[in-house]
């Protein structure tokens, strides 16, 4: 490696270096949370760039979310500029795959303009077909179905693939049968759903090894960011993408592995050095993100674990706040405090954009959104779909859709009669049987149906005169700019003439939203630009001028980092939730933690976390106890404080486990606690700090062993 080094990598330390220079040959980068793991692959990147070992074309480079895709693309814009013009195949595996579908689409049976639905129309789809084949979906519900196909396309398994056993998983022996059912419907609309993307691009490289070939070509580097939560088959996906080159390099933390519940499987990281013999193996140490204090708590608490490989992790930054752990007495209290908090923060100059709220659940976020929303404090929801997922946003979609694809039947069903046009269920069912029996979409059925008697007269003029109109809006598509479009469709459709004349706030507030969805169609050329945009985007960030606090879930905040984070909503059955603990299994447990690890290094420096004594769950009160995680933080490193109110939820904790009212959590529990929870209730963990080795340089280390060799509190 020698001369001069380059700007990229000049601060990088020597083992990122190796990671960046090492650019040929297998490369597994396994590290701690703020190692610099994701800040040496972007060095990477452009070294290769900058280097012209490849142009930037050649290179795939996989992350985690769209965000962390742009951030990756500015930097490396950055550091070789803008004689690059952005980096093409550097996305979301889901963005990269639907790319690689708009070109293949034929060989799957579908075109190239296909729709990708969402669970929602997943869900309608589902139970058309639960219904049309006799199936009680009171018993085998249309989400349960969803889930199974869901798990089997993260396998990469097709129809023909599935063994007995998942066969049986669905209405006694029929699996396969609706899987089948489920992907040719999809074929016939000309769409396909999330796991389909990644599937269907298996496919095509398992059957069509010309495609596959040219992709091997293309690709002479392959590079990807949190490899612990692939799922298998995005691990096949890769697998048979670098095999022949195997220039790939990936990086990754067992202890953040998060995603098993999406199939993801944290095996694929640990086999890397056999599915790629002679892989250079380098290991990050010191972080760089986090005081001495939240890495103290963070690498303590996920001591706690049993299936982990273990690494040390150290930092030279100096002192700061302990982690405060705050009691208090109910949902709405926990929201006032962070309120308060975050307020005081901004009056001391801390930029909101550096403020994250991080929750277990989404529906966690809304007493945030309350609370803010009174005393006007800005705040973006990140994940999830929140604004793409509002019934009016959607209904706009739906046109849209239908607008750009005409096979979308679903869409189209959302919408033939909204606003209301007088047309009934019964035609509905007309279409659809008319658009059966001639085989055709819905929507074209329709217009065919609409000059027929079959129909009464007034049904027939009206969806006449609806499909007169899309035909008329689609001519226009190719003349006018996506935002302008969706405007006519709304003011010719009736759909902003129907909201206004509710003349209600909320009505008013759906027309703002209709707005910001215009807003945010204007960066787009094209109607089927922005349509893949919306399938694509998990985070919707409208207007990044202004100042936010980010409100998000813990999942969602992988691998990003916040001055100040505050993590509510520590409590037994809200975090770890009630499903890992009814699950009662050791690895669920486990995933928890994780998760909990990956939540607090988040935080550069303060971390807040926050339980209340009194929760309602389903509508109902329910006091609760702190989670089993508060107990687990090395004491050295915390600061406990109790609200008046809040009192209790401290006092109940120090039960003892006979007065335990919750005594099937406890049971649950008593199964599931170490050695170091044990001792965190003892007192002995936080008095012997064997996690805490003595300073290796300016500051604390963390030596963090496999679980088998440490004897926490015996080793100093
Ligand atoms: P995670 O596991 O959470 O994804 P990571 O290992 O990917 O973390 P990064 O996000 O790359 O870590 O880096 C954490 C922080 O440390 C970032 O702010 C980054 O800019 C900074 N950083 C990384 N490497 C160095 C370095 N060599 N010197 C100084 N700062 C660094
Ligand atoms: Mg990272």
């Amino acid at each position: 490696a020698g001369g001069d080094i380059p700007a990229y990598a000049a601060r990088l330390n020597d083992p990122q270096k190796d990671a960046v220079l090492t650019t040929e040959g297998p490369v597994l980068m396994l590290a701690g949370a703020g190692t610099g793991k994701t800040a040496a692959l972007t060095a990477r990147l452009a070294h290769l760039v900058a280097m012209r070992k490849a142009w930037p074309s050649e290179i795939l480079c996989v992350t985690f979310t769209n965000k962390a895709a742009r951030e990756m693309r500015e930097r490396v814009g950055g550091h070789i500029g803008p004689a690059v013009e952005g980096i093409p195949w550097l996305g979301t595996f889901h963005s990269i795959a639907a790319k690689m579908l708009r070109r293949h689409a034929e060989l799957v049976g579908l075109q190239s303009n296909y729709t990708i639905i969402d669970t929602d129309d997943q869900l309608r789809l589902l139970k058309q077909l639960i219904r049309d084949n006799d199936v009680d979906e009171k018993r085998w519900p249309p989400r349960q179905l969803a889930g199974l196909i869901d798990s089997w396309k993260n396998r990469g398994l097709n129809p023909k693939d599935l063994d007995a056993v998942d066969n049986e998983t669905y209405a006694n022996g029929r699996g396969q049968e609706f899987y089948r059912l489920y992907q040719d419907r999809l074929k016939a609309l000309n769409a396909c759903d999330f796991g389909d993307l990644l599937l269907h691009v298996l496919n095509i490289f398992r059957t069509h090894h010309e495609v596959l070939g040219q992709y091997r070509q293309r690709f002479k580097y392959i590079l990807v960011d949190e490899y612990q939560d692939t799922n298998q088959v995005q691990y096949l996906w890769l697998r048979l993408l670098a095999q022949e080159r195997k220039n790939i390099c990936v990086v990754g933390d067992d202890d953040q592995s998060i995603y098993s519940w999406r199939g993801a499987e944290v095996a694929n990281i640990l086999r890397f050095e056999k599915d790629f013999p002679g892989a250079k193996v380098i290991k990050l140490e010191q972080n760089y993100r986090s005081t001495p204090e939240i890495l103290g708590a963070a690498s303590g608490l996920i001591h706690a674990n049993s299936q982990r490989l273990g690494k040390e992790l150290w930092t030279e930054l100096p002192k700061g706040d302990k982690v405060r752990v705050i009691g208090v007495w109910d949902a709405p209290e926990e929201a006032r405090r962070v309120g308060e908090d975050i307020e005081r923060l901004e009056r001391e100059g801390a930029p909101l954009d550096e403020i994250a709220i991080l929750v277990r659940a989404q529906y966690q976020t809304r007493e945030f959104e309350d609370r803010f929303i009174q005393i006007g404090l800005n705040y973006r929801i990140i994940g999830g779909f929140r604004f793409y997922e509002r019934a009016e946003i959607r209904d706009a979609l739906a046109y849209l859709r239908v607008i750009a694809q005409p096979a979308d039947d679903l869409a189209f069903e959302r919408i033939y009669n909204q606003p209301k046009r007088g047309l009934g269920a019964k035609t509905l069912e007309k279409m659809y049987q008319y658009a059966r029996a001639a085989n055709m979409p819905l929507a074209a059925a329709s217009l065919q149906l609409a000059d027929s008697d079959e129909l009464p007269k007034r049904a027939g003029n009206t969806i006449g005169a609806l499909m007169r109109d899309f035909l008329r809006w689609r001519e226009l598509e190719t003349q006018t700019a996506p935002a302008e479009l969706l405007r006519i469709v709304l003011d010719e459709s009736g759909y902003s003439a129907m909201l206004e004349a509710e003349r209600s706030t909320e009505a008013a507030g759906r027309i703002e939203n209709l707005s910001e969805l215009a807003r945010a169609m204007e960066d787009y050329e094209t109607l089927g630009d922005f349509l893949e945009h919306v399938s694509l985007v998990m985070d919707n960030d409208s207007s990044p001028d202004e100042e936010k606090v980010t409100i998000m879930t813990m999942h969602g905040a992988k691998g990003l980092e916040f001055n100040n984070v505050f993590l509510p909503g520590w409590e037994e059955g809200v975090f770890p939730s009630q499903r890992s603990l009814d699950e009662g299994g050791l690895a669920s447990l486990e995933e928890e933690r994780r998760l909990a690890y990956v939540a607090i290094t988040r935080a550069r420096r303060r971390c807040t976390i926050l339980h209340a004594a009194n929760r309602r769950i389903y509508g109902q009160w329910t006091s609760s106890i702190p989670s089993r995680f508060v107990e687990e933080l090395p004491e050295e490193f915390v600061e406990k404080e109790t609200t008046m109110s809040g009192g209790a939820s401290l006092w109940r904790a120090n039960w003892s486990e006979s007065d335990d009212p919750f005594a099937h959590v406890s049971t649950n529990r008593s199964g599931t606690r170490g050695p170091g929870f044990q001792r965190a209730l003892s007192g002995s963990y936080s008095a012997s700090p064997a996690v805490v080795k003595e300073p290796r340089r300016s500051a604390a280390s963390f030596a963090a062993k496999p679980r088998s060799d440490i004897a926490l509190g015996a080793r100093v």
